[in-house]
């Protein structure tokens, strides 16, 4: 590192302010005070770059290779770039504090620390896409000694030499080379020193942020902290893995609970009051388009039409507890509620108290597969889904691989499954459903919408007119999937209800696409609010008219989806402890008056009525 130019420069100064001191002690000796005292606090301010001007210079290399060459979504490098001038001055700052003897090696350990993890993080951004994020740690600790380095083996080559990676691999030796020519021109050192010290006041709101990440014990908004997206706050690998430790100890403690949970499930008794249970869970199915809710265009032919032969139920307001998919997806799969004192996966979970009771459960799924070739998936969806020993406790039958379209699920369930087993069964498809991006969700060869279709939608251009005709595209080619299952299981005695995981915006009301955190009611309305039916067969009427009653008084309800675990353990007949009336839809205690609160936290209700 470079001698330390500041020490002799301070001391310089400091004669200059003695000697300028003393010539001017009788004549306005306090003013001329005050200026020595702002010299020598400027003075001070600086020393941790002059001091260290090596260090300092080897750091800010050192994260612009880290910053620059990563792809950052919507993310500005400048902004990454500014913040990071404020965090070089601090670490040069803390390490000044150091006593001399250990102030020199702890530079080189503090710098081979950063390095090795930033060399790290660009050799996971050029092979898999993406940095050092929490999915990529969980990973690589589930994944074994033999299979880590036979995945690094074949996925490393001399490509990477032809990206920032040798950048990083030459580093050393640039820092090494120029060790004892680096040094800073004092008027640099007062401009990194103003920098700096806009740089921390700039970076403040975002150290906030990262604190309260840190220190997060609850999951909310989970979704939104462990993807790429969340390069733009954790934007220096540093921070990247250290969210990366706490969330993979925070999750291994969440994975404990929810094993120990689905080993222990109880039941009391089960009747099989219904032998054959269908659950589909759809995705991002905002119900202002289904024309079974009265949409303006035919998106839902079919439904509308078992909906007048008067087999298929329509539930009027229904809402989503959630807009995030894991988060509504825990709601609907488990006994939690907002209620719920403690965390989610400590909730007797749905799946896992059908198999306990002696239903045979089967999960084809278009987002999780145990293999993980799926297009779409998640941290802690991976976690509850596809953990071997978890899964083991809740699914009998799972589909192999994904598909491109959901069609083919139930090719899974006609090729995987006993058709004519006399087991119950509960078998829950998960579609892919109408999710980003819309026109990869339905055939080409079953397009029927086009931009003309919405000639009077004066609001949109033509690109957003095609963006809406996909996505009333996938909700027909949807009602067409919904439609086969219902074929599949209409000759049997058996029960088939529809919800979506939430909704999405797709520029109803407001002039927005997808999906956010916005409170305001035209925002909230394309979000939650979610188709919801239940088919009965012929059959299934015939031998259970008690339920089809209830289902028909029961269908102007207003319901959130966080109690549906409720309606499935009173169809299967089966009785836990955690089963409460007023929160079954269809029973005549229900509680029409429950605060029917969003996210936890905001009553849905007053938002609509506002
Ligand atoms: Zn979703």
């Amino acid at each position: 590192m470079a001698k330390g130019l500041g020490t002799k420069k301070e001391h310089i100064l400091y004669a200059e302010a003695i000697a300028y001191h003393t010539e001017t002690a009788s004549t306005g000796q306090k003013e001329e005070g005050k200026m020595v005292s702002i010299k020598r606090i400027i003075s001070k301010a600086q020393s941790p770059i002059s001091n260290n001007q090596g260090f300092y210079l080897a750091l800010i290399l050192l994260f612009c290779l880290s910053i620059i060459p990563i792809q950052y979504k919507g993310c500005s490098r400048l902004r990454a770039g500014f913040e990071m001038f404020g965090d070089v001055y601090i670490l040069c700052a803390v390490i000044s504090m150091f006593p001399t003897h250990v102030r020199r090696s702890s530079k080189y350990v503090i710098y081979g620390f950063l390095y090795v993890i930033g060399l790290a993080d660009m050799i996971t951004y050029q092979v898999m896409g993406v940095p050092l994020i929490p999915n990529v740690v969980q990973t690589w600790l589930q994944t074994n000694w033999n299979e880590a380095t036979e995945a690094l083996r074949t996925q490393l080559s001399a490509g990477l030499l032809l990206t920032p990676v040798a950048l990083f691999l030459v580093l050393p030796l640039v820092v090494y080379l120029t060790k004892r020519k680096l040094f800073i021109h004092r008027k640099l050192i007062y401009s990194l020193l103003l920098l700096s010290f806009a740089s921390i006041a700039y970076g403040i709101p975002n150290k906030l942020y990262l604190y309260e990440v840190y220190t997060r014990v609850s999951d909310d908004d989970m979704q939104d902290r462990i993807t790429a997206e969340s390069l733009t706050h954790e934007y220096l690998p540093i921070y990247r893995l250290g969210l990366s430790v706490k969330e993979t100890c925070r999750f291994s403690t969440m994975r404990e609970h929810l094993f120990k949970n689905v080993k222990s499930t109880q039941v009391d008794s089960c009747s099989f009051e219904s032998p054959i249970i269908v659950l589909i869970i759809g995705e991002s199915y905002n119900r202002h388009h289904s024309s079974l809710y009265d949409y303006t265009l035919p998106t839902t032919p079919r439904q509308q039409r078992r909906h007048q032969e008067g087999s298929l139920y329509r539930f009027d307001d229904v809402i989503t507890s959630y807009n995030l998919t894991f988060k509504s997806f825990q709601n609907m799969l488990t006994l939690y509620n907002y209620d719920s004192k403690g965390p989610w996966y400590d909730y007797p979970v749905i799946p896992a108290i059908f198999k306990k009771a002696g239903y045979e459960v089967m999960f084809f799924s278009n987002q999780h597969t145990l293999d993980k070739t799926s297009a779409i998936s998640d941290f802690t969806e991976d976690m509850f889904m596809n953990n071997p020993g978890i899964n083991s406790y809740m699914f009998d039958l799972r589909n192999a691989k994904s598909h491109t379209y959901d069609m083919d699920l139930v090719n899974d369930y006609l090729t995987m499954a006993d058709t004519t087993a006399r087991k119950p069964q509960l078998v829950v498809f998960h579609f892919l459903g109408i999710h980003l991006d819309f026109k990869q969700r339905y055939p080409e060869d079953e397009k029927v919408f086009k931009p003309s279709d919405y000639a009077q939608r004066n609001d949109l251009n033509q690109e957003e007119k095609m963006i809406v005709a996909d996505y009333d595209n996938a909700i027909l080619y949807n009602d067409t999937v919904v439609d086969s299952i219902i074929n599949v299981f209409s000759p049997k005695d058996a029960i088939v209800i529809y919800v979506p995981d939430h909704g999405e915006l797709v520029y109803d009301g407001v002039h927005e696409l997808g999906r956010n955190l916005n409170r305001q009611r035209e925002y909230i309305l394309p979000q939650f609010d979610i188709p919801f039916w239940v088919f009965c067969s012929d059959s299934y009427k015939k031998h259970h008219p008690h339920i089809c009653k209830q289902i028909e008084a029961s269908t102007n309800r207003p319901f959130m989806t966080d109690d549906l675990p409720h309606l499935l353990l009173y169809l299967g007949g089966i009785r836990v402890k955690a089963y409460q009336r007023e929160r079954n839809l269809i029973d005549e205690e229900f509680n029409s008056n429950r605060s029917r609160r969003i996210w936890g936290e905001i009553n849905y209700d007053s938002i609509k009525a506002a």
